[in-house]
């Protein structure tokens, strides 16, 4: 077998046109270094790619292109998109090759140093998950536990999961759905906390282009289409604030650009409102070149400059540069009123914090120091990071939500009673104010008061409250406050002391049972396996612990046994009396309007024999791009690729995933809910739609409501359609109609 690889490998090699895109992309990389190296992290790094191209020989894409491509182009996002050193280009460069080669630990070990094997190792998945409840949620712990003793395991992990979300379109659209379910689930939430904005954005936009393709491309054709004016109207704009700017003699950059699609979409969608009624679809930026100890003075200086000529909407005007986010994003931004009465936003930064907000925690190490209040930002999520992590017991989907938590986009700004600043995700309560303080203050917590005024532990914290947290020794947490708290180090905490508890209280379950055992002469071990195994008990603690609790009665489940040498057997019942339901009702429900079983293709071939159903959540009609997911109790469902329910799902339990197409039928029938909004110009309007829906378009309603106000009508509409091409039609003639403003389905 040896033998044969070696051959192999002197065999195997690169066509010459393979070869030289192999050699450019390589240059591309070297290219692309911003940090200064010498010659020894030259030849270091060349080493390292002549390693992994031999490595990699066998392997090829999906594509079909060589694999080798990947591990260069990771390292040269990791150089130029995150603007990392050698280690992390070498260690980049290395990444799949423990995984996927003959390659060994030891051998990068020798020959790159303990730093670098550390590195690649904590890039390594673990092998032979197969029985846990998700492999993914058991190898992103690993990844974020390395992250503490190195960030950049955590900064290359974007790196390469960027490189595969950019070609994800080689792969299978179920593959594609699932690895953009991970993205938008962590990978994206990660890069914000890491201030990776750039990445953020991409990862959204690419996420959002897999599972809701059709809407990303309608928004990136209207984005196209309103180019040209939206650079006219941005000169326009700009123009007399670089007059005043010159006239300063700072050095400056400004700069107008569209916010990104997946943004626009969220706006369309929170808003409801059109396109064409986002004010908001860019941004100007002013950039300026000053020393540190400037910095404030002058972007409050442009400020000013900006408000001379346009008007500030008060409660837009954010300042992030006296208080920067969690995150270190440092700016100062105002929304303006610009020409033509438009809605303007600006952003106000240096080119230090610009570099902070596009590079975060990669540029985040070469200004430490720099200014004073950043010092902390990322320490302090590490630890927290740290602390949730040690409060785990080894649930690793527990330990990914748990994480989620430190990721939020948006916080809270809140007091001790000293002044002194602390910042919890936005949804954070009381008690995980004290939890924050510390864990003993959490624990023992019993009365909390906001700004002067007890309030319950659960109270929600809101920016400037000052808490007073007062503790009581006879005070332990109890299963309530799980409830009572949103952040992962008071949920570890509390889930440990709860289980701790629980231990303790198990301890006098398993003395009743051991007397009882001890007097019915049976070995205790042995009789609590079969007495485990027989009522279904996951582990000895459950069963210990609903014992001490008199969940269930020890008495009554030993008269079901009895003892045959020193062993517990189970009495045999005799035939099982015939449960005969009386008036039962038919097992097959019949579908009031829909009784047909929609058909559709799963995993390539005919689903007949799954027994699958469509998800209530998002209600899938015939036409929709839909996915097959197969829970754990109720069988397979039919989900849309944009159900907003499915990220969470396919994120933790991908190998649940499978592939769904439909089987496009005629008489088939589904339900689609429209809301409906307009003026209520009287009682024709109710008179209209039903007429359009039935004599027009001959499609049933299957269910109506309609409430009106002032003027204005919401109504909920049932259709039954055929499919998706039909509900289309359906919606552009009902948008058509006099006295109607908007038609949209229901997402969720
Ligand atoms: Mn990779």
């Amino acid at each position: 077998m040896v033998f044969s690889c070696i051959i192999m490998q002197k065999v195997l090699t690169y066509p010459d046109h393979e070869k030289r895109e192999i050699e450019e992309a390589y240059q591309l990389l070297l290219d692309s270094i911003k940090v200064e190296i010498d010659d020894t992290d030259r030849e270091n790094i060349h080493t390292a790619y002549e390693l992994a191209v031999e490595a990699h020989i066998k392997q090829r894409r999906k594509s079909g292109e060589p694999y080798i491509l990947h591990p260069i182009e990771v390292a040269r996002i990791c150089a130029a998109e995150i603007g990392l050193g050698p280690t992390a280009i070498i260690s980049a460069l290395l990444h799949d090759v423990v995984e996927d080669t003959d390659v060994t630990q030891e051998e990068i070990n020798a020959r790159f140093g303990e730093k670098i094997g550390i590195i690649v190792n904590g890039l390594t998945k673990l092998d032979g998950l197969y029985n846990v409840p998700s492999p993914q949620a058991e190898n992103f712990k690993k990844v974020i536990k390395t992250l503490l003793v190195d960030i950049r395991v955590v900064l290359i992990k974007m790196a390469d999961r960027m490189h595969n979300m950019r070609t994800l379109g080689a792969m299978p659209q179920h593959k594609q759905l699932k690895i953009a379910a991970e993205t938008s689930f962590i990978y994206a939430p990660l890069a914000h906390r890491l201030g990776l904005y750039n990445i953020k954005t991409e990862f959204q936009d690419l996420c959002m282009k897999v599972t809701d393709a059709e809407k990303y491309e309608e928004i990136s054709k209207k984005l196209e289409d309103s180019e040209k004016d939206r650079n006219e109207y941005i000169n326009k704009f700009i123009r007399p604030l670089r007059k005043s700017l010159e006239s300063t003699g700072i050095e400056y950059r400004i700069l107008g650009r569209p916010k990104s699609i997946y943004s626009i979409y969220n706006k369309i969608k929170t808003k409801k409102v059109p396109f064409e009624e986002i004010y908001d679809l860019f941004a100007v930026r002013v950039i300026v070149s000053v020393l540190p100890k400037l910095e404030k003075q002058v972007c409050w200086q442009v400020y000013s400059m900006v408000t001379d000529f346009y008007k500030p909407i008060p409660e837009r005007l954010k300042d992030w540069v006296t208080t920067p986010k969690a995150n270190g994003y440092e700016s100062l931004h105002t929304t303006v009123v610009g020409p033509q009465g438009r809605f303007v936003e600006v952003q106000i930064r240096t080119e230090r914090m610009d570099e902070i907000a596009e590079r975060g925690f990669a540029a985040h190490w070469k200004y430490k120091g720099v200014t004073s209040q950043k010092e902390n930002v990322y320490e302090q999520w590490l630890d927290t990071v740290r602390e949730t992590l040690e409060s785990q017991d080894g649930d690793a989907i527990e330990f990914v939500n748990d994480f989620k938590t430190s990721l939020y986009n948006e916080e809270v700004y809140v007091y001790t009673p000293k002044g002194d600043l602390i910042i919890l995700p936005k949804g954070a309560t009381a008690l995980d104010f004290a939890f924050s303080i510390h864990s003993d203050v959490g624990y023992h917590c019993s009365a909390i008061k906001v700004n002067n005024k007890l309030v319950p532990m659960g109270y929600e914290l809101q920016n400037g409250d000052q808490i007073w947290i007062t503790t009581s020794k006879n005070q332990k947490p109890n299963k309530s406050w799980l409830k009572m708290t949103v952040t992962g180090k008071a949920r570890g905490k509390i889930r440990a002391a709860l289980r701790e508890e629980r231990k303790e209280q198990a301890e006098f379950g398993k003395e009743a049972l051991g007397r009882k055992l001890k007097n019915n002469k049976v070995d205790f071990d042995e009789g609590t396996d079969v007495l485990v195994n027989h009522l279904k008990y996951k582990n000895r603690l459950d069963f210990y612990y609903d014992i001490s609790t008199d969940s269930i009665n020890l008495a009554a489940i030993f008269k079901d046994f009895k003892v045959e040498g020193g062993k517990l057997v189970l009495i045999e019942e005799e035939e099982p009396k015939a449960k005969v339901e009386e008036n039962a009702p038919p097992i097959k429900r019949k579908r009031a309007e829909t009784d047909f079983k929609p058909r559709l293709m799963i995993n390539g071939e005919e689903g007949d024999s799954y027994d699958y159903t469509l998800a209530t959540c998002c209600n899938p009609l015939q036409g929709d791009r839909v996915f097959a997911y197969v829970t754990a109790a109720s069988g397979m469902k039919i989900h849309r690729t944009n159900c907003p329910n499915a990220t969470h799902l396919m994120a933790n339990y991908g190998y649940r995933i499978m592939k769904a197409e439909w089987i496009m039928t005629a008489n088939s029938s589904f339900v689609a809910d429209l809301v409906i909004t307009g003026i209520d110009s009287g009682p024709g309007v109710i008179e209209k739609m039903s007429h359009t829906i039935s004599s027009r378009m001959g499609l049933n309603i299957r269910s109506f409501h309609i409430d009106g106000n002032e003027g204005y009508f919401e109504a909920q509409v049932g259709l039954l359609v055929q499919n998706k091409d039909q509900l289309i039609l359906a919606i552009r003639d009902l948008q058509n109609l006099e006295g109607i403003s908007s038609v949209v389905r229901v997402e969720e």
